[in-house]
């Protein structure tokens, strides 16, 4: 897939194109990332991107025309993409929506900074999307958090595609709790089902644990969760536990 980031601040995305998940994506040709620096569509000697606000002269705008020259250049070499602006005011970004952009061919993210944008601008814009109801100064961060979360649903990306479908949010649940070693760290011991070898307990005893973390952690996941038969096989196994030990 390809995704382009239009900024006035491209120096904030240098290390993150080259580090972590999304460097390696770019760097196995899963991911074609293209940063755009605002500025270059320009016209005076500042390199202006912002203008007064009309009406209360209160904070900075971002201008139209830079973006709107940015689009149109684009359009003039590439098909239409998905145009997102991440906004205080968009829908929350969560994984189904980083698992239906990573379906997409072409991706545009156009970063806002000071008031945000000309209103005009939403003629060319799909969406807008939230990272959560504070504001933050910019949307460069926002953007690095939806493209992190896209990059990993992009099939090959992570090593492992199971190790990504068992992250929580992935099938509604949360992850089940991972242990490494050494098996006995300071009098606490990795539970013993896990040492086993035995796939059907340790499937039996992980799913149990994504469920009883869901209800406990996040009982409105939990609640709106349409369960599998095995899952409620696990539920009433988890219960039955519970009820045991109180
Ligand atoms: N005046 C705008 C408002 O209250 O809706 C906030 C502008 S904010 C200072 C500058 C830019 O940061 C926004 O245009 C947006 O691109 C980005 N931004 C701020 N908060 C965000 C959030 N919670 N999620 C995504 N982007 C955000």
């Amino acid at each position: 897939m390809r995704i382009e980031v239009i900024t006035t601040l491209p120096e904030l995305f240098k290390p993150f194109v080259r580090m972590g998940v999304v460097g390696r994506a770019i760097q196995n040709g899963k991911l074609d990332f293209d940063i755009v620096n605002l500025r270059d569509y320009t016209h005076d000697a500042h390199r202006t991107t912002d203008d007064y606000a009309y009406g209360t002269g209160i904070g900075m705008v971002m201008k139209p025309e830079p973006i709107f020259e940015m689009f149109d250049d684009y359009l003039s070499k590439h098909s239409h993409p998905w145009v997102v602006f991440p906004s205080p005011q968009g829908k929350r970004f969560d994984q189904k929506k980083a698992i239906e952009l990573s379906k997409r061919e072409d991706v545009m993210f156009i970063c806002g900074r000071y008031e945000g944008v000309d209103e005009r601008v939403m003629t060319i814009v799909n969406e807008e999307l939230s990272i959560g109801d504070f504001v933050l100064s910019g949307g460069e961060t926002a953007v690095m958090i939806f493209v992190e979360a896209m990059a990993r649903m992009i099939p090959g990306v992570v090593g492992k595609q199971e190790s990504v479908e068992n992250d929580s949010f992935y099938n509604g649940l949360l992850d089940y709790g991972h242990y490494t070693r050494p098996s006995e760290y300071r009098g606490m011991s990795v539970p013993e089902v896990l040492k086993s070898g035995n796939h059907a307990k340790i499937g039996k005893y992980l799913l149990k644990d994504a469920l009883r973390r869901t209800m406990l952690k996040r009982p409105d996941l939990f609640l709106e969760h349409k369960f599998t038969v095995e899952e409620k096989a696990a539920l009433l196994e988890l219960f039955k536990e519970m009820h045991e030990k109180c």
